[in-house]
């Protein structure tokens, strides 16, 4: 039997393609997918610009469906429960899958990198990656669920406590998803970033302090807001070279800054500094053991993940919509299709 799958036959070239349903693997559950997002890195596989992908592919890695089929032994899940997908699918062997990081595990393959994703009718996935939702939770939510967990680790990696400034660089969806976990958190975040409308709309989320580091000195504002201290905590979720060597200004003596937005080319940072205010400085990638907290956060509406939905649209118009962020990826924070 076929099913309809959003496929990349190279970059450029994406459509709706027939392709083989997938029979349910050992130990696997077997999902309806209901719905997915588009992610910025199922856009760099689009555009061809991410090196991590192979084609051809099917995309998709922000998942949620209904259970189908669920391996024999299993006591748990039940056929019709609505569940998402942790996407990271890591070996398990090496070094830092054996300290619990499986998330940058040496030999991860990531949904719609590394291997198939799930923009398409029915998938199967390792039932230990798979994670039950309540009942009453949108399915364009749920799609929300991977991302959230993305801003969450970056916070983590960080350790923002409450009262804790964070600026947060970069207002796309992990930003801004960043931004509204610092205030779950109780911390207080400050957001930077060049365009005046996603400033507005973080400040519509309950964010206090936003800079435009372009009109504003971001350094001696962030002084002024931390009484003269700077951030405990900065995520630099952009990727900008610039905003990565601001980053460090920004932060504190003593500081935390955790690296989550991926920059095109290697930059050169003032390593002096890194020493003489004995700054951490962390990666961050992809998240692990992330995935409750972010189901429970939206469940309880303490992180509005709607807010960051550009569009929820049909899985049909799917191509279209790639290929229209790709042009004009300012217009879009997240879409979501419904299967
Ligand atoms: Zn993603
Ligand atoms: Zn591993």
């Amino acid at each position: 039997m076929n099913m309809n799958a959003i496929y990349l036959e190279a970059p450029g070239k994406i459509a709706v393609a027939a392709v083989a349903q997938p029979e349910r693997k050992e130990q696997n559950v077997l999902i309806k997918v209901r719905s997915f997002g588009i992610c910025g890195s199922d856009i760099g596989a689009y555009l061809g610009t991410n090196p991590l992908v192979s084609y051809p592919r099917i995309i998709g890695h922000e998942v949620a469906g209904e259970v189908l089929e669920v391996p024999e032994d299993e006591t748990e899940l039940k056929i019709g429960d609505r569940v998402v997908l942790e996407p990271y699918v890591y070996c398990g062997n090496c070094y830092p899958c054996k300290n619990g990081h499986t998330n940058c595990c040496e030999n991860l393959t990531v949904l719609g990198v590394h291997i198939n994703g799930a923009m398409s009718e029915y998938f199967s996935h390792p039932r230990h990656l798979v994670h039950k939702v309540p009942a009453d939770i949108p399915w364009n939510l749920l799609a929300m669920v991977e991302p959230l967990t993305i801003s969450m680790h970056a916070v983590k990696r960080s350790r923002v406590k409450k009262g804790e400034h964070v600026v947060i660089t970069g207002s796309g969806p992990i930003g801004l998803l960043a931004a509204q976990y610092a205030l779950a958190l109780e911390a207080i975040p400050v957001v930077v970033d060049p365009v005046e409308e996603r400033l507005e709309f973080a400040r519509k989320l309950g964010v206090k302090y936003t800079i435009n580091p372009v009109k504003q000195d971001a350094v001696s504002e962030i002084k002024a807001i931390t009484q003269g201290t700077m951030a405990e905590a900065v995520i630099e979720a952009s990727g900008n070279a610039a905003a990565i060597r601001s980053s460090i200004d920004y932060a504190a003596y003593s500081g935390r800054i955790s690296l989550v937005g991926w920059p095109k080319n290697e930059i050169s940072l003032p390593t002096a500094l890194f020493t003489k205010k004995e700054l951490d400085i962390v990666g961050s990638r992809n998240s692990f053991r992330s995935f409750p907290e972010s189901i429970q956060l939206i469940a309880e509406n303490r992180v509005d993940v709607a807010a960051v939905i550009t569009k929820t649209v049909a899985f049909e118009e799917i191509p279209e919509l790639v290929h229209d962020i790709s042009i004009n990826p300012g217009n879009y924070l997240k879409v979501v299709a419904l299967v």
